[in-house]
């Protein structure tokens, strides 16, 4: 056992900045490890919806987002992209919406004329989005105002690291870092175009699962347009052919987006597991080892609730 104190949290995207401020919330002396600046991760490439959960039955997975919703609540009003605002969820099959969804805010049928063309059938929900250009920065302010530090670092071996507790928030990179077949690359993009229209709503081609999609999703004067998942590729670079592909869908889908200026693209690798792995390990010299990562295209909407996890597990490993 070293006598090194305090936390290390390795990653600074989405995932690590909210268990790093939980555990400086918790008491403990926190700094932030990242190989990439938090304004280059991954998360920066999120389309920003805080999601439903469809396919994962899991009561944890209920149990996060509702903690994610309950803490981006809060950030109402700040500016800082975080608010509700109504989201269409459409299917090119007709299909019913599912029961539990019919007592959800702003829950509404949506009639034909307000479907995209190739659409049959699709629900209104009162939704939280994030525009994550505005929310990372805060949330960077938000873990230094608690003390913590972030330093920047590749790491080769989690174990190396000198501290009391380390926290592997890696992403996709905690590919190199753990030995995890579960773990997959799901590259997506999206394209990036002016809100030339004023567009005050997101839409989401259901079901889930799709290899591509088409997706909106307004943050103040641009419009993400999504959406594509390769699974297995790595490179997190945008694909000039996928570009293509998504302005051609959404010029059928949706023409006078697709007339939109387009202004640029973003690109990013989703960490996919089949579940998230939120899970301590003890280090051959005693110390503990939390993993918080492979939360797929779900990081944003099931941080909080993950971050309050690694809290939870780590007091039970070692007491309040
Ligand atoms: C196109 C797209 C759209 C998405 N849309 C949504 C959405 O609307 N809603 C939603 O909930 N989710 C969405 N997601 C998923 C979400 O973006 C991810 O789940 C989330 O960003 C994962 O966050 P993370 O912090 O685990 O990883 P990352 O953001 O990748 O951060 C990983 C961090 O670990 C660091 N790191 C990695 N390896 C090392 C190392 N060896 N040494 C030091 N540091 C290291 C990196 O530098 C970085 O700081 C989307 C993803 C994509 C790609």
């Amino acid at each position: 056992m070293t006598d090194a104190r305090g936390a290390v949290v390795v990653g600074a995207g989405i995932i690590g900045l909210t268990t790093a401020v939980r555990l400086a919330e918790a008491g403990h002396d926190v700094d932030v490890l990242t190989a990439d600046d938090p304004l280059r991760t991954t998360s920066m490439s999120a389309t920003g919806m805080v999601g439903l959960r469809f396919a994962e039955p899991s009561e944890r997975v209920t149990r996060w987002r509702a903690s994610t919703v309950a803490e981006l609540s809060g950030q109402f009003g700040r500016d800082v992209g975080v608010r509700r605002q109504p989201g269409l969820l459409a299917g090119r099959d007709r299909f019913d919406a599912p029961d539990r969804l019919r007592s959800f805010p702003g829950f509404r049928v949506a009639a034909p004329d307000e479907l995209p063309n190739g659409f049959r059938s699709g629900f209104w929900l009162d939704m939280i989005a994030v525009d994550l250009d505005l929310y990372m920065p805060d949330l960077v302010d938000r873990l230094l105002a608690t003390g913590a530090s972030v330093s920047h670092g590749h790491v080769d071996d989690l174990a190396s690291i000198d501290a009391e507790v380390v926290v592997n928030c890696s992403g996709i990179g905690a590919r190199h870092l753990v030995d995890d077949p579960a773990l997959r690359a799901d590259w997506g993009m999206h394209v990036i175009v002016e809100n030339a229209v004023g567009l005050d709503h997101h839409f989401m081609e259901i079901p889930p699962g799709l290899r591509r999609w088409i997706s909106w999703m307004p943050h103040g004067d641009r419009i993400l347009i999504g959406g594509a998942s390769v699974l297995d590729r790595d490179d997190g670079a945008p694909d000039s052919a996928v570009e293509a592909e998504l302005l051609d869908i959404l010029g059928r889908t949706r023409p006078e987006l697709a007339a939109c200026p387009t202004i640029g693209v973003n690109a990013g690798v989703r960490p996919q597991r089949d579940s998230v792995r939120v899970e301590a390990e003890t280090l051959p010299d005693g110390r503990t080892l939390v993993h918080n990562y492979g939360h797929g295209g779900r990081g944003l909407t099931l941080s909080w609730g993950s971050a309050d996890e690694v809290v939870s597990v780590l007091t039970d490993e070692r007491g309040p």
